[in-house]
């Protein structure tokens, strides 16, 4: 059984990190937050204290539960600070380099007593954990987009991490108020293979002229009843994130031709189109 004792630490204060550093505080465990700049780290903290004033306006939880919840994130721009902590997830850039360069010094500073888990989309758990000495503790937890909301959790079981450390960090999950789901380290793990086609064959179809972004959109909302179309969900994600998962799993299927990423992807990437977390991506948002 977890214990609301425990730490729980997130590197990467973006999009995924903060939501998870949202969840976990929220379940009652005390958060460190970290990013390589305090500006970072600030931005993460200000989309928290946006989402839990929007619930307290909604009457979902009080003004006492909002401050506690903020009071028991705290943020670091030294990942030192996480000597000690019973589980850190990383939510930093998709790119595999440096989260094996996360998990070398991160491995060098925790007690092999302390989990680390990855929240990568498409690298495999194995090849990150290669670039520690204690691998048995390593895993991922794959969280979903926005991790407040989305229940699933993927839990992946590297090459060489032990059935303990998958059974504590099931717990954890749990104690997150989380869902876990036991996936294989297989390229995209289940729900990113399975919603590769999803985005890619939307980009086909835009490509091909044979429908626009909003009537894509529309379609497979109102017709096939999805929450969000394919470019609204892109957007959120971040197009960098999510071309960076395509590029990811069409090379660890040695180029197989279904998930050959699109050009009209790597365009919006190159021209600083990234989504909602730049204002612009397929659609225009707010005022940035
Ligand atoms: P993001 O770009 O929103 O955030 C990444 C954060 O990492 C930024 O705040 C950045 O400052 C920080 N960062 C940069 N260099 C760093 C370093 N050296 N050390 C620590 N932090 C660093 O990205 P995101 O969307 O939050 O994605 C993070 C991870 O989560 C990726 O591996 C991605 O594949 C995965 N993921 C994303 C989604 C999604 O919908 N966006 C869903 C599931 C999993």
């Amino acid at each position: 059984m977890a214990d609301k004792t425990e730490k729980i630490g997130v590197v990467g204060a973006g999009t995924m990190g903060a939501g998870i550093a949202q969840v976990a505080a929220q379940a009652g465990f005390e958060t460190l937050l970290y990013d390589i700049k305090q500006e970072f780290i600030d931005a993460g903290l200000g989309r928290i204290a946006s989402f839990l004033k929007g619930s307290r306006e909604r009457g979902k939880i009080s003004a006492e539960e909002e401050q506690q919840v903020l009071d028991r994130l705290r943020s670091t721009t030294k990942l030192e600070d996480f000597a000690g902590y019973t589980l850190i997830i990383e939510a930093a850039p998709e790119i595999l380099e440096l989260k094996r360069d996360i998990f070398k010094q991160l491995d060098a500073i925790c007690g092999p007593e302390t989990l680390i888990a990855t929240n990568t989309s498409s690298f495999s758990v194995t090849a990150i954990a290669a670039s520690t000495q204690h691998t048995e503790r390593i895993l991922g937890l794959h969280f979903f987009n926005p991790p407040a909301l989305m229940a699933l959790v993927e839990v992946i079981q590297g090459d060489r991490t032990t059935d303990e450390t998958v059974e504590k960090a099931t717990a954890l999950v749990r104690a997150i108020g989380k869902t876990p789901a036991r996936a294989k380290d297989t390229p995209g793990f289940i729900v990113n293979r399975i919603a590769r086609p999803f985005y890619n064959e939307s980009l086909r179809i835009l490509g091909d002229g044979g429908a626009t972004v909003e009537t894509v959109d529309r379609i497979m909302k109102e017709a096939g009843n999805f929450r969000m179309g394919p470019f609204e969900l892109m957007d959120l994600i971040g197009n960098d994130i999510n071309f960076a998962a395509t590029e990811s799993l069409y090379h660890s299927f040695f180029e197989d031709a279904r998930l050959r990423p699109s050009p009209i992807h790597q365009r919006m990437v190159m021209g600083g189109n990234l989504g909602r977390k730049t204002g612009r991506g397929f659609y225009v948002y707010g005022k940035k």
